[in-house]
């Protein structure tokens, strides 16, 4: 057989997808790729049905359904304050996923360098790589996963096109604060970079941390590419919707990436979601609250296992360190905790560039009695 391409040897399959077919063979509690098992607002199911009667049931506008972007710039809008006109700054995409790979490849020539902090969200270093550029990692520090910034100055130095900016951060659960973005726009404005952010966890961050939009920030109109999704805003991660928002410029060429990839998101769900980004500030703030309600929950249910953990400041992943359990390493550990326990996990190693075996991610977006099930079953650790 001829030879595959050598830029997929740099990378595997995604870990986090993995667990979820291995907890679904075991029958295990799912606490590995972040989803919840819980329905989406009624609002989006019953516009969902109308949807499904009306017309949208061919391809919308590749770049998105008017309708579609015109609340979504309303709703950016809202809560940024940042002036999005729908028709130049937005590129809706099959996903956040989707987003981050049309925003690499358009920012992005064969050779050039992309930051990526490490622990990270293992698309990034993929989307890195199939874009042809190659990934420059950055570490954050535990506990806090703070970074140093002589180190990020350092890593600029080598000269980079793009910092992939992950906030609120999977899997750390950092929240950035206003003075590191400035401090990260302001050396991609001393080497020309783009600051690409992801952002699909921006309403689910813990008091009294709150979060700061990038795009919002002085100087970021020309610089600042957001990636982000309805998927954990709305729990719709099925629904596969996220977005592009960019200068008019940058989104010219990256609505061409993104007919070529995709032609478009699914038009009727296009429709639907319109009722979710309709939704009154109330909502917003009531999912801040279910989270936290769900975050104490489970750090509850951690603490009594006797494993040290890290407390999410926002989204909703918490890495645990399973050091204690003397595992050969964080793969056989979370193969174990499956079979073994009922509950799956992600192994740690697969959002770290540096050799870590310390940690399973697991995460609580899930109903309470899902987590108080994990919970009891979680506690059998404590006895050994
Ligand atoms: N963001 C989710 C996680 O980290 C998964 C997203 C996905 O699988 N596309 O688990």
């Amino acid at each position: 057989m001829p030879a595959t391409s050598t830029r997929l040897h740099g990378f595997t399959e995604s870990v986090i997808r993995g667990m979820t077919r291995l907890a679904n063979q075991h029958g295990a509690i799912n606490l590995s790729q972040g989803f919840p098992d819980f329905d989406p607002p009624e609002e989006l199911l019953a516009a969902l049905e109308k949807a499904a009667r009306g017309p949208a049931h061919q391809y919308a506008v590749t770049w998105g359904a008017p309708g579609f972007r015109v609340a979504l710039a309303d709703k950016i809008r809202r809560f940024s304050g940042v002036e999005v006109d729908p028709d130049a700054h937005l590129v809706v995409t099959c996903g956040s996923t989707e987003a981050m790979m049309v925003a690499m490849m358009t920012a992005c020539d064969p050779g050039d360098r992309v930051i990526v902090f490490s622990p990270f969200y293992e698309n990034y270093a993929a989307d890195a790589i199939l874009s042809g550029a190659r990934p420059v990692y950055v570490p954050l520090h535990p506990p806090d996963f703070a970074f140093d910034r002589d180190e990020l100055r350092a890593a600029f130095a080598d000269g980079v096109k793009a910092i992939v900016v992950c906030n609120p951060s999977n899997p750390t659960g950092k929240v950035f604060t206003r003075d590191e973005l400035e401090f990260i726009l302001r050396l991609a404005e001393e080497h020309d970079a783009y600051v690409i952010t992801d952002e699909p966890y921006e309403h689910i961050v813990y008091e009294p941390h709150g979060h700061v939009y990038a795009s919002a920030l002085p100087g970021a109109e020309q610089r600042v590419v957001v990636c982000n999704s309805l998927s954990k805003t709305y729990s719709i991660t099925g629904w596969r919707l996220g977005y592009v928002q960019a200068s008019p410029e940058f989104i010219a060429q990256a609505r061409k990436v993104h007919d070529f990839l995709t032609v478009g998101a699914a038009a009727p769900l296009q429709e639907a979601a319109i009722a979710g980004l309709k939704l009154p500030d109330e909502y917003y703030s009531g999912l801040r609250d279910l989270y936290a309600r769900k975050r104490e929950l489970f750090l509850g249910c951690l603490r009594r296992t006797g494993l040290s953990f890290t407390e999410p400041q926002g989204a909703y992943y918490v890495m645990v360190d399973i050091s204690p359990l003397g595992f050969a390493n964080d793969t056989a550990a979370a193969e174990w905790m499956v079979r073994e326990i009922g509950v799956a996990g992600v192994p740690g190693s697969s959002f770290f560039r540096e050799s870590e075996q310390r940690y399973i991610r697991f995460h609580f977006a899930k109903r309470e009695e899902t987590l108080l099930a994990a919970g009891e079953k979680l506690e059998r650790l404590a006895r050994g």
